[in-house]
C-alpha cells in the first residue's frame, strides 16, 4: 500500500502539529474555558507533570486561567476511610448538578504516591458522577509529595474554574496533614463522621474538629437513625468548648444517609447560608486573598526546599556533615550554615 499521501514532509509536520496543538497554553486554555473536559484534564496533565520542559507552558496555562476569575465555591471533605466520602459525593454532587452547578472533584490524597498505594483511589468511585455531563473528576496526581500534591491541587482548582465548574469539592484522607492542607485551600471545611465509633476509631484529633465548618454525621439510616441523633447531640455539646470562627460563625452539626440521600439536601444549604454569610460580610474575599498569600508562601518554601536537597554540591556534601555530627566534630547549626553557603556560592 502506498502510504506517500500520509508520510510525506508536508504530512507529518500537520499531524506532529495537531498532536501538538493541545499542548500549546493559549488554545488548551480556550477550549478548557469553552467547558472541554478533555482540554481540562490535559491541562491538569500538563501542570502535574515533572518535566522541566512543561513548566513554563504550565505556568503560561495556570497565568491564563487566572485572568478569568469566576465565581466559585471550594469545599473541603474529610473523613477517616470508610466514613462514606466518595458515596457522598457521588450523592450530593448529583445533587449539586440538578440543580444547574458544574461540579469537579479533586482529591488530596499523598498516599497514591507511596508503595502501599492509595487509600482514596483503590476502588472504583463515583461512578454515576463521573458519567454526569456537568462533573469532572479527577484523583490526586500521583508520585509526589503532600507539598507537590497540594500546588497540584491548587492549579487544578484554578484550572476547574475557568473551565465554569462552580463548585470544587476537595476529598482528603483523615490521616496526617492532609487535612490542614485542605483547609487552606477551601471556603468551606466539611468532616464526615460516624455514629457511635469512638473518637479513637474516628482518629479524631483537636485540630480537625476546630477546622470543620460542619460536622456531618453519615449512615444515618436504619437502625443507626437513632445512634446518629444521639451523636448529633453529643458533637453539638462538644463544639460548644470551642471559640465560635473567626467570622463568629458557629459550625453546624447535621446527619444524612449518602447511601439514602436524606440530609444531603441539608448539607448544600448549611453551606450555602455560611457563603451567603461570608461574602456579605466581606469574609469570603478576605480569606482567599489570605489563602493566596500563603499559596505565595509555600510555594517559595517548597521551591527553596526541593532547590536545596536536588542541589548537587548540596547533595555530595550532606552526608558528611552527618556523618561529623554523629561524630560531635562539628555542630547541626553549624552544618546547617556551611550547607546553605554551599547552596548560595554556587546557585
Ligand atoms: P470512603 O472510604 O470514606 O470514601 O467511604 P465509601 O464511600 O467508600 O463508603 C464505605 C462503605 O460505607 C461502602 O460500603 C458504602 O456503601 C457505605 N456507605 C457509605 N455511605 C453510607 C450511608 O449513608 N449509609 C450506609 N448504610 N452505608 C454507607
Amino acid at each position: 500500500m502506498d502510504n506517500s499521501k500520509n508520510t510525506d514532509k508536508k504530512g507529518i509536520s500537520e499531524i506532529q502539529k495537531k498532536r501538538k496543538s493541545p499542548m500549546e497554553p493559549s488554545k488548551l486554555v480556550q477550549a478548557l474555558c469553552k467547558g472541554d473536559k478533555t482540554a481540562l484534564g490535559r491541562a491538569i496533565t500538563l501542570i502535574e507533570s515533572n518535566h522541566s520542559k512543561h513548566t513554563a507552558e504550565a505556568n503560561e496555562v495556570v497565568s491564563l486561567c487566572l485572568k478569568k476569575q469566576p465565581k466559585s465555591i471550594r469545599i473541603g471533605i474529610t473523613g477517616v476511610p470508610g466514613v462514606g466520602k466518595s458515596t457522598f459525593i457521588e450523592t450530593f454532587g448529583q445533587l449539586l448538578t440538578s440543580q444547574g452547578n458544574k461540579v469537579a472533584v479533586l482529591t488530596v490524597d499523598p498516599t497514591s504516591s507511596q508503595s502501599k498505594g492509595s487509600i482514596l483511589g483503590d476502588k472504583t468511585r463515583m461512578e454515576t458522577l463521573a458519567k454526569d455531563p456537568n462533573a469532572f473528576i479527577r484523583p490526586s496526581p500521583s508520585g509526589l509529595s503532600l507539598g507537590g500534591v497540594t500546588r497540584k491541587t491548587r492549579e487544578s482548582i484554578i484550572l476547574c474554574e475557568a473551565a465554569g465548574f462552580s463548585v470544587i469539592l476537595i476529598e482528603t484522607v483523615g490521616v496526617g496533614q492532609n487535612e490542614t492542607t485542605v483547609h487552606g485551600m477551601v471556603d468551606f471545611f466539611l468532616l464526615l463522621k460516624l455514629a457511635g465509633a469512638g473518637d479513637e476509631l474516628q482518629g479524631i484529633k483537636r485540630g480537625i474538629m476546630e477546622m470543620a465548618d460542619s460536622i456531618v454525621i453519615n449512615k444515618a439510616d436504619g437502625n443507626n437513625i437513632a445512634n446518629a441523633k444521639i451523636a448529633k447531640n453529643e458533637f453539638e455539646n462538644a463544639l460548644k468548648l470551642y471559640p465560635p470562627k473567626e467570622n463568629g460563625w458557629r459550625p453546624k452539626v447535621l446527619y444524612c444517609s449518602a447511601t439514602e440521600n436524606t440530609g444531603v439536601e441539608k448539607v448544600w444549604s448549611t453551606i450555602s447560608e455560611y457563603i451567603k454569610e461570608a461574602k456579605e460580610t466581606g469574609f469570603f474575599e478576605n480569606r482567599r486573598k489570605q489563602q493566596n498569600k500563603n499559596w505565595l508562601y509555600d510555594t517559595i518554601e517548597q521551591r527553596l526546599k526541593s532547590d536545596f536537597y536536588t542541589h548537587t554540591q548540596v547533595k555530595s556534601k550532606i552526608d558528611e556533615f552527618l556523618r561529623q555530627i554523629a561524630a560531635k566534630e562539628i555542630s547541626p547549626f553549624l552544618a546547617a550554615d556551611k550547607l546553605i553557603a554551599v547552596f548560595k556560592s554556587r546557585s
